[in-house]
Protein backbone atom coordinates (compact mmCIF):
# COMPACT_ATOMS: atom_id res chain seq x y z
CA UNK A 1 0.00 0.00 0.00
CA UNK A 2 2.87 2.67 0.91
CA UNK A 3 4.50 1.80 -2.38
CA UNK A 4 1.63 2.18 -4.16
CA UNK A 5 0.65 5.76 -2.68
CA UNK A 6 4.67 6.49 -3.33
CA UNK A 7 4.32 5.88 -6.98
CA UNK A 8 1.01 7.85 -7.46
CA UNK A 9 2.78 10.61 -5.77
CA UNK A 10 6.41 10.70 -7.55
CA UNK A 11 4.42 10.17 -11.14
CA UNK A 12 2.47 12.93 -9.89
CA UNK A 13 5.12 15.62 -9.94
CA UNK A 14 6.61 14.41 -13.10
CA UNK A 15 3.46 15.02 -15.12
CA UNK A 16 3.25 18.47 -13.37
CA UNK A 17 6.83 19.58 -13.74
CA UNK A 18 7.96 21.02 -16.90
CA UNK A 19 11.03 19.69 -18.94
CA UNK A 20 14.01 22.17 -18.51
CA UNK A 21 14.62 24.21 -21.27
CA UNK A 22 17.84 24.98 -22.59
CA UNK A 23 19.76 27.28 -21.96
CA UNK A 24 19.00 31.01 -23.19
CA UNK A 25 21.64 33.21 -25.22
CA UNK A 26 21.47 37.07 -24.07
CA UNK A 27 18.91 38.78 -25.97
CA UNK A 28 20.15 41.16 -28.80
CA UNK A 29 19.53 44.79 -28.36
CA UNK A 30 17.03 46.91 -30.42
CA UNK A 31 14.45 44.38 -30.93
CA UNK A 32 10.68 46.16 -31.40
CA UNK A 33 8.70 43.69 -29.13
CA UNK A 34 4.71 44.13 -29.40
CA UNK A 35 2.38 42.64 -27.40
CA UNK A 36 -1.29 41.41 -27.34
CA UNK A 37 -3.47 39.45 -25.25
CA UNK A 38 -5.80 37.18 -26.50
CA UNK A 39 -9.13 36.53 -24.93
CA UNK A 40 -7.71 38.47 -21.56
CA UNK A 41 -11.28 40.81 -21.51
CA UNK A 42 -13.32 37.48 -20.38
CA UNK A 43 -13.66 37.50 -16.84
CA UNK A 44 -11.86 35.08 -14.65
CA UNK A 45 -9.28 34.49 -17.55
CA UNK A 46 -5.44 34.59 -16.45
CA UNK A 47 -2.16 34.27 -18.85
CA UNK A 48 -1.76 30.37 -20.26
CA UNK A 49 0.53 30.49 -22.27
CA UNK A 50 1.93 32.49 -25.10
CA UNK A 51 3.75 32.19 -29.20
CA UNK A 52 5.44 34.71 -31.33
CA UNK A 53 4.38 36.50 -34.38
CA UNK A 54 6.96 37.36 -37.09
CA UNK A 55 6.48 38.19 -40.20
CA UNK A 56 8.17 39.80 -43.96
CA UNK A 57 11.41 38.23 -43.19
CA UNK A 58 12.56 39.22 -46.58
CA UNK A 59 15.46 37.41 -46.77
CA UNK A 60 18.13 38.40 -49.52
CA UNK A 61 16.34 42.20 -49.79
CA UNK A 62 18.66 44.59 -51.36
CA UNK A 63 20.84 41.95 -53.52
CA UNK A 64 20.36 41.21 -56.82
CA UNK A 65 21.27 37.74 -56.69
CA UNK A 66 21.82 36.31 -53.20
CA UNK A 67 24.21 33.69 -52.47
CA UNK A 68 25.74 31.66 -55.37
CA UNK A 69 24.64 32.17 -59.00
CA UNK A 70 21.46 31.49 -60.05
CA UNK A 71 18.09 31.21 -57.99
CA UNK A 72 18.15 27.25 -57.90
CA UNK A 73 21.27 27.81 -55.74
CA UNK A 74 23.08 27.72 -52.07
CA UNK A 75 23.37 30.09 -49.24
CA UNK A 76 26.04 32.64 -48.22
CA UNK A 77 27.92 31.39 -45.26
CA UNK A 78 27.17 33.97 -42.65
CA UNK A 79 24.12 36.21 -41.73
CA UNK A 80 24.71 38.59 -45.13
CA UNK A 81 22.21 41.34 -45.50
CA UNK A 82 20.17 43.70 -43.64
CA UNK A 83 16.94 41.20 -43.17
CA UNK A 84 19.05 37.96 -41.76
CA UNK A 85 21.09 40.19 -38.91
CA UNK A 86 16.84 41.15 -37.37
CA UNK A 87 16.27 37.39 -38.08
CA UNK A 88 18.77 36.30 -35.89
CA UNK A 89 18.31 39.35 -33.74
CA UNK A 90 14.77 37.94 -33.21
CA UNK A 91 15.46 34.60 -32.59
CA UNK A 92 18.48 35.23 -30.25
CA UNK A 93 15.38 37.49 -28.38
CA UNK A 94 12.69 34.63 -28.46
CA UNK A 95 15.60 32.23 -26.96
CA UNK A 96 16.43 34.74 -24.33
CA UNK A 97 12.73 35.28 -23.20
CA UNK A 98 10.95 31.92 -23.87
CA UNK A 99 10.78 30.91 -20.70
CA UNK A 100 9.47 33.92 -19.15
CA UNK A 101 7.44 34.89 -21.19
CA UNK A 102 6.04 31.32 -21.58
CA UNK A 103 6.55 31.42 -25.49
CA UNK A 104 5.50 27.89 -26.60
CA UNK A 105 6.16 28.36 -30.86
CA UNK A 106 6.77 30.81 -33.31
CA UNK A 107 4.70 31.23 -36.28
CA UNK A 108 6.09 33.05 -39.27
CA UNK A 109 3.17 34.36 -41.86
CA UNK A 110 5.04 34.68 -45.29
CA UNK A 111 7.29 36.83 -47.52
CA UNK A 112 10.54 34.67 -45.57
CA UNK A 113 12.09 35.41 -48.81
CA UNK A 114 12.89 38.71 -51.02
CA UNK A 115 12.87 37.00 -54.50
CA UNK A 116 12.07 32.80 -53.69
CA UNK A 117 15.60 31.81 -54.35
CA UNK A 118 16.39 28.24 -52.50
CA UNK A 119 19.32 30.70 -50.76
CA UNK A 120 17.40 32.57 -49.36
CA UNK A 121 14.63 30.04 -47.79
CA UNK A 122 17.87 28.03 -46.71
CA UNK A 123 19.26 31.20 -45.31
CA UNK A 124 16.28 31.39 -43.44
CA UNK A 125 15.82 28.07 -42.19
CA UNK A 126 19.46 27.93 -40.68
CA UNK A 127 18.79 31.07 -38.70
CA UNK A 128 15.01 29.80 -37.52
CA UNK A 129 16.24 26.43 -37.17
CA UNK A 130 18.23 28.05 -33.59
CA UNK A 131 15.17 28.58 -31.88
CA UNK A 132 14.82 26.79 -28.56
CA UNK A 133 11.19 26.70 -29.43
CA UNK A 134 8.93 25.01 -32.83
CA UNK A 135 8.47 27.43 -35.36
CA UNK A 136 5.61 27.09 -38.08
CA UNK A 137 6.48 28.95 -41.14
CA UNK A 138 3.89 30.08 -44.32
CA UNK A 139 4.06 31.42 -47.53
CA UNK A 140 3.70 34.70 -48.71
CA UNK A 141 3.87 36.82 -52.04
CA UNK A 142 7.28 37.07 -52.07
CA UNK A 143 7.76 33.30 -51.87
CA UNK A 144 5.97 32.25 -54.61
CA UNK A 145 7.88 33.49 -57.97
CA UNK A 146 11.87 32.64 -58.05
CA UNK A 147 13.59 35.03 -59.91
CA UNK A 148 17.24 37.08 -59.52
CA UNK A 149 17.82 40.34 -61.26
CA UNK A 150 18.77 38.39 -64.24
CA UNK A 151 16.93 35.04 -64.40
CA UNK A 152 13.83 33.72 -63.25
CA UNK A 153 11.05 30.96 -63.34
CA UNK A 154 8.62 30.72 -66.21
CA UNK A 155 5.91 29.56 -63.48
CA UNK A 156 5.46 30.02 -59.52
CA UNK A 157 7.33 27.40 -58.28
CA UNK A 158 8.08 28.79 -55.26
CA UNK A 159 5.53 26.71 -53.57
CA UNK A 160 8.17 23.91 -54.45
CA UNK A 161 11.35 25.34 -52.92
CA UNK A 162 9.30 25.85 -50.01
CA UNK A 163 7.90 22.71 -49.56
CA UNK A 164 11.50 21.06 -50.35
CA UNK A 165 13.47 23.45 -47.72
CA UNK A 166 10.88 23.04 -44.70
CA UNK A 167 10.46 19.64 -45.68
CA UNK A 168 12.06 18.14 -41.90
CA UNK A 169 10.96 20.98 -40.27
CA UNK A 170 7.30 20.21 -41.31
CA UNK A 171 7.71 15.96 -40.34
CA UNK A 172 8.95 17.46 -36.95
CA UNK A 173 5.94 19.82 -36.41
CA UNK A 174 4.12 16.47 -37.04
CA UNK A 175 5.07 14.83 -33.90
CA UNK A 176 5.33 18.52 -31.95
CA UNK A 177 2.24 19.71 -32.19
CA UNK A 178 -1.09 17.81 -31.61
CA UNK A 179 -3.51 17.67 -33.88
CA UNK A 180 -1.12 18.61 -36.36
CA UNK A 181 -3.48 18.39 -40.15
CA UNK A 182 -1.11 18.74 -43.34
CA UNK A 183 -4.42 19.75 -44.98
CA UNK A 184 -3.38 20.39 -48.66
CA UNK A 185 0.27 21.00 -48.06
CA UNK A 186 1.51 17.89 -50.01
CA UNK A 187 -1.28 17.85 -52.54
CA UNK A 188 -0.93 18.85 -56.27
CA UNK A 189 -3.93 21.25 -56.94
CA UNK A 190 -4.22 22.45 -60.88
CA UNK A 191 -4.26 26.16 -60.31
CA UNK A 192 -5.98 27.87 -64.15
CA UNK A 193 -5.98 31.08 -62.40
CA UNK A 194 -1.71 30.96 -62.19
CA UNK A 195 -0.07 32.63 -64.41
CA UNK A 196 2.92 31.98 -66.74
CA UNK A 197 5.54 34.94 -67.41
CA UNK A 198 4.65 34.87 -70.56
CA UNK A 199 0.63 34.50 -70.05
CA UNK A 200 -2.00 35.27 -68.32
CA UNK A 201 -4.06 32.36 -66.77
CA UNK A 202 -2.13 30.01 -68.67
CA UNK A 203 -2.23 27.59 -65.37
CA UNK A 204 -0.07 25.06 -64.00
CA UNK A 205 0.19 23.10 -60.51
CA UNK A 206 0.20 24.69 -57.23
CA UNK A 207 0.58 23.15 -53.77
CA UNK A 208 -1.41 25.51 -51.69
CA UNK A 209 0.56 25.47 -48.28
CA UNK A 210 -2.74 25.25 -45.96
CA UNK A 211 -2.45 23.30 -42.45
CA UNK A 212 -3.52 23.32 -39.16
CA UNK A 213 -3.29 22.02 -35.59
CA UNK A 214 -3.84 22.72 -32.01
CA UNK A 215 -2.02 23.45 -29.13
CA UNK A 216 -4.27 23.84 -25.23
CA UNK A 217 -7.61 23.87 -26.45
CA UNK A 218 -6.50 26.35 -29.56
CA UNK A 219 -7.05 25.45 -32.68
CA UNK A 220 -4.48 27.26 -35.33
CA UNK A 221 -5.91 27.27 -39.25
CA UNK A 222 -2.52 28.70 -41.26
CA UNK A 223 -3.86 29.13 -45.25
CA UNK A 224 -2.06 30.32 -48.67
CA UNK A 225 -4.27 33.01 -50.09
CA UNK A 226 -1.02 34.14 -51.68
CA UNK A 227 -1.65 34.75 -55.52
CA UNK A 228 0.38 33.24 -58.38
CA UNK A 229 -0.40 36.07 -60.91
CA UNK A 230 2.56 37.47 -62.18
CA UNK A 231 3.90 41.09 -60.97
CA UNK A 232 3.18 43.60 -63.54
CA UNK A 233 6.59 44.77 -62.99
CA UNK A 234 7.67 42.01 -64.67
CA UNK A 235 9.68 40.24 -61.52
CA UNK A 236 7.95 37.96 -59.00
CA UNK A 237 4.39 37.82 -57.98
CA UNK A 238 1.71 40.34 -57.87
CA UNK A 239 0.89 41.07 -54.20
CA UNK A 240 -3.25 40.50 -54.03
CA UNK A 241 -4.94 37.91 -52.08
CA UNK A 242 -6.81 35.27 -53.73
CA UNK A 243 -9.25 33.19 -52.67
CA UNK A 244 -8.94 30.22 -55.29
CA UNK A 245 -12.75 29.75 -54.49
CA UNK A 246 -13.54 30.24 -58.80
CA UNK A 247 -14.05 27.04 -61.51
CA UNK A 248 -10.47 27.79 -62.70
CA UNK A 249 -8.89 26.70 -59.07
CA UNK A 250 -10.73 24.74 -56.32
CA UNK A 251 -7.84 25.72 -53.62
CA UNK A 252 -7.75 27.48 -50.30
CA UNK A 253 -11.14 28.69 -49.56
CA UNK A 254 -13.04 25.35 -49.64
CA UNK A 255 -10.79 24.05 -47.75
CA UNK A 256 -10.32 26.89 -44.88
CA UNK A 257 -14.28 26.51 -44.93
CA UNK A 258 -14.70 22.64 -45.15
CA UNK A 259 -11.80 22.42 -42.22
CA UNK A 260 -13.53 25.49 -39.93
CA UNK A 261 -16.98 23.63 -40.69
CA UNK A 262 -16.10 20.12 -39.65
CA UNK A 263 -13.33 20.93 -36.80
CA UNK A 264 -14.91 18.70 -33.48
CA UNK A 265 -13.61 20.89 -30.52
CA UNK A 266 -14.67 24.48 -31.48
CA UNK A 267 -15.50 26.55 -28.70
CA UNK A 268 -16.20 30.12 -27.74
CA UNK A 269 -12.81 31.95 -29.43
CA UNK A 270 -10.45 29.06 -29.92
CA UNK A 271 -10.45 29.29 -33.76
CA UNK A 272 -7.47 31.31 -34.38
CA UNK A 273 -6.58 32.01 -38.50
CA UNK A 274 -3.45 32.64 -39.74
CA UNK A 275 -2.88 34.10 -43.70
CA UNK A 276 -0.16 36.19 -45.18
CA UNK A 277 -2.40 38.53 -46.45
CA UNK A 278 -4.80 39.63 -43.08
CA UNK A 279 -8.93 39.79 -43.88
CA UNK A 280 -8.72 43.54 -45.08
CA UNK A 281 -10.08 45.30 -48.03
CA UNK A 282 -7.43 46.85 -50.41
CA UNK A 283 -7.95 45.98 -53.75
CA UNK A 284 -4.65 45.14 -56.15
CA UNK A 285 -2.64 44.87 -52.86
CA UNK A 286 -5.03 42.64 -50.54
CA UNK A 287 -8.32 41.42 -50.83
CA UNK A 288 -10.77 43.49 -53.27
CA UNK A 289 -14.46 43.90 -51.89
CA UNK A 290 -16.00 40.76 -53.20
CA UNK A 291 -13.69 38.34 -51.75
CA UNK A 292 -13.53 40.07 -48.56
CA UNK A 293 -17.45 39.99 -48.40
CA UNK A 294 -17.02 36.02 -48.99
CA UNK A 295 -14.35 36.53 -45.90
CA UNK A 296 -16.30 38.67 -43.52
CA UNK A 297 -20.35 37.08 -44.64
CA UNK A 298 -18.60 33.19 -43.38
CA UNK A 299 -17.08 34.94 -40.35
CA UNK A 300 -20.92 36.38 -39.59
CA UNK A 301 -22.36 33.00 -40.29
CA UNK A 302 -24.58 31.52 -37.75
CA UNK A 303 -21.89 30.53 -34.74
CA UNK A 304 -18.81 31.20 -36.57
CA UNK A 305 -18.33 34.62 -35.04
CA UNK A 306 -18.36 33.35 -31.35
CA UNK A 307 -15.54 30.90 -32.36
CA UNK A 308 -13.39 33.08 -34.12
CA UNK A 309 -10.61 34.35 -31.38
CA UNK A 310 -8.77 35.78 -33.88
CA UNK A 311 -7.48 36.56 -37.63
CA UNK A 312 -3.57 37.30 -37.97
CA UNK A 313 -1.30 38.66 -40.53
CA UNK A 314 1.41 40.34 -42.30
CA UNK A 315 2.12 41.74 -45.97
CA UNK A 316 1.07 45.55 -45.10
CA UNK A 317 4.58 46.08 -43.13
CA UNK A 318 2.30 47.46 -40.54
CA UNK A 319 1.25 46.87 -37.02
CA UNK A 320 -2.33 47.41 -36.29
CA UNK A 321 -5.95 45.83 -34.01
CA UNK A 322 -9.38 45.92 -35.63
CA UNK A 323 -11.91 44.32 -35.78
CA UNK A 324 -13.43 42.42 -38.49
CA UNK A 325 -17.56 43.50 -39.18
CA UNK A 326 -20.32 41.71 -40.95
CA UNK A 327 -22.80 44.16 -41.75
CA UNK A 328 -21.55 46.38 -39.21
CA UNK A 329 -21.35 43.52 -36.63
CA UNK A 330 -17.83 42.77 -34.82
CA UNK A 331 -17.23 39.09 -35.69
CA UNK A 332 -13.48 38.66 -35.13
CA UNK A 333 -10.96 40.60 -33.62
CA UNK A 334 -8.03 40.66 -36.05
CA UNK A 335 -4.16 41.83 -35.66
CA UNK A 336 -0.79 43.17 -38.13
CA UNK A 337 2.74 42.43 -37.29
CA UNK A 338 5.09 44.88 -39.28
CA UNK A 339 7.92 43.52 -41.00
CA UNK A 340 10.36 41.95 -39.01
CA UNK A 341 13.30 42.85 -41.34
CA UNK A 342 12.12 46.88 -40.73
CA UNK A 343 14.72 48.37 -38.16
CA UNK A 344 17.07 45.60 -35.93
CA UNK A 345 13.69 42.64 -35.54
CA UNK A 346 10.49 43.40 -35.06
CA UNK A 347 7.78 40.95 -33.47
CA UNK A 348 4.61 40.57 -31.28
CA UNK A 349 4.42 37.99 -28.79
CA UNK A 350 0.85 37.08 -28.68
CA UNK A 351 -0.25 36.03 -24.81
CA UNK A 352 -2.96 33.83 -24.51
CA UNK A 353 -5.27 34.27 -21.71
CA UNK A 354 -8.22 31.68 -20.76
CA UNK A 355 -9.73 29.58 -17.66
CA UNK A 356 -6.78 27.64 -15.86
CA UNK A 357 -7.59 24.13 -16.58
CA UNK A 358 -7.66 21.71 -13.35
CA UNK A 359 -4.86 20.06 -14.12
CA UNK A 360 -5.42 18.23 -10.60
CA UNK A 361 -8.60 16.73 -10.72
CA UNK A 362 -7.49 12.99 -11.73
CA UNK A 363 -5.17 12.97 -8.92
CA UNK A 364 -8.02 13.75 -6.45
CA UNK A 365 -10.08 11.51 -7.52
CA UNK A 366 -6.79 8.58 -7.48
CA UNK A 367 -6.68 10.05 -3.63
CA UNK A 368 -9.89 9.87 -3.36
CA UNK A 369 -10.68 6.18 -4.52
CA UNK A 370 -7.67 5.50 -2.66
CA UNK A 371 -8.76 6.52 0.77
CA UNK A 372 -12.38 4.86 0.54
CA UNK A 373 -10.27 1.63 -0.39
CA UNK A 374 -8.42 2.15 2.84
CA UNK A 375 -11.18 3.20 4.95
CA UNK A 376 -13.43 0.05 3.71
CA UNK A 377 -10.24 -2.42 4.73
CA UNK A 378 -9.65 -0.45 8.29
CA UNK A 379 -13.85 -0.88 8.75
CA UNK A 380 -14.05 -4.48 7.92
CA UNK A 381 -10.81 -5.67 9.73
CA UNK A 382 -12.68 -3.56 12.58
CA UNK A 383 -15.76 -5.58 12.37
CA UNK A 384 -13.74 -8.95 12.03
CA UNK A 385 -11.95 -8.17 15.47
CA UNK A 386 -14.94 -7.29 17.07
CA UNK A 387 -16.30 -10.33 16.02
CA UNK A 388 -13.73 -12.64 17.13
CA UNK A 389 -13.74 -10.46 20.50
CA UNK A 390 -17.62 -11.44 21.35
CA UNK A 391 -17.31 -14.85 20.06
CA UNK A 392 -14.30 -15.06 22.71
CA UNK A 393 -16.40 -13.59 25.10
CA UNK A 394 -19.40 -15.82 24.22
CA UNK A 395 -16.62 -18.84 24.67
CA UNK A 396 -16.01 -18.12 28.08
CA UNK A 397 -19.10 -17.47 29.19
CA UNK A 398 -20.08 -21.14 28.01
CA UNK A 399 -17.43 -22.59 29.92
ZN1 LIG B 1 6.44 41.65 -47.19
Amino acid sequence: MKKLIMAIILTSFICLFPAVAPSAPSAADGVSVLTYRLNSDITGTDRQFSFVHITDLHLGEGFDDYGTSGYDDSPPAGDVGAPAVALRNSVNWINANCQKSKIKFVIITGDITDSAEKSEFLKAKEILDSLSVPYVPMLGNHDVWPYTASAGTQFPVGDRYFSEVFGSQFDKLKDLLPGWDDGTRSTPIWNGEADSASSADAGCVSYFQNFAFDYAGYHFICSDFTTRNFAINGKGSMPEGDLFDSSKCQGTWPWFKHHFNSYPHKASKNMLMFSHQPFFPLPVVNFDSIEYGTITGFLGFGDNGDFSGVCVGGHIHLDREYYILDSSTEVCPAVWTGANKDGTGHLRVVEVWGKTANNYSWLVIVLGVSLFALLTVLFIERRRRRRITTYCRETSEVE
